[in-house]
C-alpha cells in the first residue's frame, strides 16, 4: 500500500473560522433584522488603489500583442519589480539588500510555510503562542507532533513578547508588527533576537506582512535593520495588507547572500542558493500582470494612495483603542498594527466573549483561543472594516460597557 506523510495527520482540526461562519449564520437566522457588524476580518476592504489598477489595464493589454505578450517569467521575478523593491523598502532606508536577494512570490503564506523545504528535521523550532497558525501548522506538517517544538508563551505579564528561550533552539519564527496580538518590537527587543540567534548559530524566520502599519521610525520596519541579521534571518513581506493584495497575491522573501549553514559533512552552504534552487524547481514564477501591479505601488502616485489606505486603516484602529481604552478594557496593539487584542472582560473565556459581544452588540470579533492556548480569555477585532461601521461598532461596545 502506499503511504502518506502521516505528520497531517496530527494536525488539528482548523475549526476557528468555520465555528465562527456557523455561529453567525444561526444568530442571523434566529435574529434576521440584526445589523451584524463585523470585526473578526483578516481581509482588506479598500479597492485597489488606481496606479495599480492603470497597471493592471496596462499589462493586460501588452500580454494580447504579440509583440509585447510575455510568457514564463523567471522564477525569482521580474527584475523591474526587485529593483523597486530593493530601492524603496531598503536602499531608501539605508538597508543594504540587493536585488539578487529578492525573490518575488504569490504570497507570503505560502513562503513562510515553504521556507520548512529547507530545513532538517532534526532542528528544534521555537514559535510564540499565540500565533499565526500557517508557522506552527507547515511544522507539524515537517516534523510531526514532536519534543523538537517549542512554544514561547506570550502573556500579558511579558506583555505579548517572547522572551529569549532558555534551551536550545535553531528556528525560531517571529512576526512583527504581530498577527493577532498586534505588538511590535523595539529596536532594543529585536537586537537582542538577532545577538542571541548570531550566538546560537540559530535562524529567525522574519515576518513582516505588517511593517507598513508602523508609524513610529523608531520602530524597525526590518529585521536588517539590526547589524548582524543578514547573517541570521530571512524576511517575508507581502503586498496583501500594505496595498490590498490579498485577492491579487504578490509577496517577497530575502534571503541575504551571507546567510550560511553548515553541513553534517562540515560544508558550508548557503541558503540563498537553497531557496533559489527550491524555488525553480518548484515555482513558476508570479503572473506578469501581477507583478507590474506591485511595481506600481513604488510609483510616487502609488506610494501616496498605498498611504492613504493605511492612515484609513490606522484610523480605524485608533477609534477601536480610544474606545475600548476609555471604558477600561485592557488592550494591546492597534498602534502599528491593524490588529487590537483585548482581554475578556469580567473573566469571560474567549468564546464567552464572542458570543456575548455577538448576542449583546451584534458585533463579529475574532476568539484568542484559535490562535493558541495562550490565546485564551482574549479577543482580537481587526481594523479594516469602514470608518463608519467601526465608529457605530465602538459606540455599541461603548453603550453595554456603560451598562455593565
Ligand atoms: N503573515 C501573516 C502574519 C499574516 O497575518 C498573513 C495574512 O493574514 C500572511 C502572512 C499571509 O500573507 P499573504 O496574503 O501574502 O499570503
Amino acid at each position: 500500500m502506499f503511504q502518506i506523510n502521516e505528520h497531517y495527520l496530527q494536525l488539528g482540526e482548523s475549526y476557528l473560522f468555520s465555528t465562527i461562519a456557523r455561529k453567525v449564520e444561526q444568530f442571523s437566522a434566529t435574529h434576521p433584522g440584526a445589523d451584524i457588524i463585523r470585526l473578526g476580518i483578516g481581509d482588506v476592504t479598500l479597492p485597489l488603489s488606481p496606479a495599480v489598477i492603470s497597471a493592471l489595464h496596462r499589462s493586460v493589454d501588452e500580454m494580447g500583442t504579440k509583440e509585447s505578450f510575455r510568457g514564463y517569467g523567471p522564477e525569482q521575478g521580474y527584475a523591474f519589480l526587485r529593483e523597486a523593491i530593493t530601492e524603496t523598502d531598503f536602499r531608501k532606508r539605508g538597508i543594504n539588500i540587493s536585488p539578487a536577494e529578492i525573490f518575488v512570490s504569490d504570497g507570503s503564506k505560502s513562503d513562510t510555510g515553504n521556507i520548512g523545504d529547507l530545513l532538517g528535521e532534526g532542528n528544534v523550532v521555537a514559535i510564540t503562542d499565540p500565533v499565526y497558525p500557517v508557522y506552527l501548522d507547515t511544522t507539524l506538517m515537517r516534523i510531526g507532533r514532536s519534543d523538537r517544538i517549542r512554544l514561547l508563551r506570550c502573556s500579558g505579564e511579558n506583555g505579548f513578547l517572547p522572551e529569549l528561550p532558555q534551551e536550545r533552539v535553531d528556528i525560531v519564527y517571529l512576526c512583527y508588527p504581530n498577527n493577532p496580538t498586534g505588538t511590535v518590537m523595539t529596536r532594543e527587543e529585536l537586537t537582542t533576537w538577532v545577538d542571541w540567534a548570531l550566538v546560537n548559530e540559530s535562524l529567525i524566520l522574519f515576518d513582516a506582512a505588517y511593517e507598513a502599519f508602523i508609524r513610529d521610525e523608531s520602530i524597525p520596519r526590518s529585521i536588517y535593520e539590526i547589524e548582524g541579521a543578514r547573517r541570521c534571518a530571512i524576511e517575508f513581506r507581502s503586498f496583501s495588507k500594505s496595498a490590498g493584495f490579498t485577492g491579487l497575491r504578490c509577496s517577497y522573501t530575502v534571503v541575504p547572500e551571507e546567510l550560511m549553514v553548515i553541513t553534517h559533512s562540515g560544508e558550508s552552504v548557503s541558503l540563498h542558493y537553497l531557496w533559489n534552487r527550491r524555488q525553480s524547481t518548484k515555482f513558476n514564477g508570479t503572473p506578469y500582470i501581477i507583478q507590474r501591479a506591485a511595481e506600481a505601488v513604488y510609483s510616487p502616485a502609488g506610494q501616496q494612495e498605498m498611504q492613504v489606505m493605511i492612515d484609513s486603516y490606522m484610523e480605524n484602529a485608533a477609534v477601536i483603542r480610544k474606545g475600548l481604552m476609555d471604558h477600561g478594557y485592557t488592550l494591546y496593539g492597534g498602534e502599528h498594527s491593524p490588529y487590537i487584542w483585548l482581554q475578556c472582560p469580567d473573566g469571560l473565556d474567549s468564546w464567552q466573549f464572542f458570543d456575548h459581544l455577538l448576542e449583546k452588540c451584534h458585533i463579529v470579533g475574532t476568539p484568542g483561543v484559535g490562535f493558541g492556548a495562550a490565546g485564551e480569555g482574549y479577543f482580537r477585532l481587526t481594523a479594516f472594516n469602514s470608518a463608519e461601521r467601526t465608529v457605530e461598532a465602538i459606540g455599541r461596545i461603548a453603550r453595554l460597557s456603560s451598562t455593565r
